[in-house]
C-alpha cells in the first residue's frame, strides 16, 4: 500500500471516536466466487473487523444483498448494515429503515416479468429475488457478453414497465428502487452519527453512488466531513471507479488495510 494511503489511514485512526468505516461486501471483503452462494467473509477479516467495532463511532457493511444476509456472513457484533442496496438498513440487529410495501408490488410484478422471460433461460440469465431488489447474474453463462446484453435488456423493460431502476454490475444486472441506493444510506448514517471522517472501500458502480454521496458532503461542509475513498480494482471494476476513488487496492490489500487501522488506532492517543 502506497506510504500516502499510509498517512490517510493514520489520520482517520486519529479521529476514529468521530468517523466511520463503510465497507462492500462482495468483491471487497469477500472475494467474488462463481456463485454468489459460496461467498464467505474469511475468518481473519471478520476478526480484524470486530476489533475495528467499538474503536470507530461507526462500522458499517453496505451490500446488495439483504441486511439478513450481510449478518450471517458477517457475524460481528455492533456493526451497522445497509442491505438492499441501502433499502433496508440494520443497526445493532434492529431494523430501523425497512422497505416500503408499494415497492414490493413493484419487484413482484417485475420479477413475473422476468419469469415469463425465455430469453433469458436461453441465454444462462439466473434472476434472484431479493427482499428489495432483483439481480440477473451471468457468470457462469456459456456466453457471458451474450447474456449480459439479454440481461440488460430484460431489466431496462422490467425497469420502465415498474418504475424501478436498473444497472450493471461486476457480472451482474441490478433492478431496484430508484428512491434507495448505497448514496442516500451512506448520506443517512453519516447525518444520524454525526462522524467528521468517513471511509470507504467498494468495487462496483453501486459503490460509486456512496462515493460520490460521500464526496458531495465533504464539498458542502456543513457539516464538515473528510472521506478517504477507496476503489477496489478488479478485472470486471467499472471504469468510473477509477475517478471516483482516491486509492484503488487490489482485494488481497484489505485485509491489510484492516491491520493498518487497527495497528494506528492503538497506537494513537
Ligand atoms: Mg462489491
Amino acid at each position: 500500500m502506497v506510504g500516502e494511503l499510509m498517512q490517510r489511514l493514520r489520520e482517520l485512526s486519529a479521529e476514529r471516536e468521530n468517523a466511520a468505516l463503510f465497507f462492500d461486501v462482495d468483491g471487497v471483503l469477500a472475494p467474488i466466487r462463481p456463485l454468489p452462494g459460496d461467498a464467505a467473509v474469511p475468518d481473519v477479516v471478520r476478526e480484524a473487523l470486530s476489533r475495528l467495532v467499538g474503536s470507530f463511532k461507526l462500522v458499517a457493511m453496505v451490500s446488495g444483498r439483504s441486511a439478513h444476509e450481510v449478518a450471517l456472513m458477517l457475524a460481528v457484533a455492533g456493526v451497522t448494515i445497509a442491505g438492499d442496496h441501502g433499502a433496508t438498513i440494520v443497526r445493532d440487529g434492529v431494523e430501523v429503515s425497512s422497505v416500503p410495501p408499494e415497492l414490493l408490488g413493484r419487484l413482484e410484478a417485475a420479477a413475473r416479468m422476468l419469469a415469463r422471460d425465455g430469453g433469458l433461460k436461453k441465454a444462462g440469465v439466473r434472476v434472484e429475488v431479493k427482499a428489495a431488489s432483483i439481480a440477473l447474474h451471468v457468470r457462469g453463462a456459456a456466453d457471458p457478453a451474450d447474456a449480459m446484453e439479454s440481461a440488460a435488456a430484460a431489466a431496462s423493460a422490467a425497469a420502465a414497465a415498474f418504475d424501478l431502476i436498473h444497472h450493471r454490475g461486476r457480472a451482474v444486472v441490478d433492478l431496484r428502487s430508484p428512491d434507495a441506493d448505497k448514496g442516500s444510506a451512506v448520506r443517512r448514517l453519516v447525518l444520524e452519527t454525526g462522524v467528521r471522517a468517513a471511509l470507504y472501500v467498494g468495487d462496483d458502480r453501486t459503490d460509486i453512488d456512496a462515493m460520490r454521496a460521500l464526496r458531495f458532503l465533504e464539498r458542502e461542509g456543513t457539516p464538515p466531513l473528510r472521506s478517504l475513498l477507496i476503489g477496489v480494482a478488479s478485472d470486471e471494476m467499472p471504469s468510473e471507479l477509477t475517478e471516483a476513488a482516491d486509492y484503488l487496492i487490489s482485494q488481497a490489500e484489505v485485509l491489510p488495510l484492516l491491520k493498518a487501522l487497527e495497528r494506528s488506532s492503538a497506537e494513537a492517543p
